[in-house]
């Protein structure tokens, strides 16, 4: 089951201010929104954690 390790890039929206950015999910360093500094991705082990709504995989 070696899923291509590769980590995606994902269109996610704050879900404090509604901006939308990209994001990569397997971010070696935690991803802070633009506008208003919230957390949206903390890595976690080779992957992220992503707390924000992912509205689209950009790959
Ligand atoms: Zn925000």
């Amino acid at each position: 089951m070696a899923s291509k390790g590769r980590g995606k890039f994902l269109r996610v929206t704050c879900l404090d201010c509604d901006n939308e950015q990209i994001v990569f999910n397997r971010a070696a360093s935690t991803v802070q929104c633009i506008i208003c500094g919230k957390t949206i991705v903390k890595p976690k082990g080779g992957k992220s954690d992503v707390f924000a709504r992912v509205t689209e995989v950009v790959r």
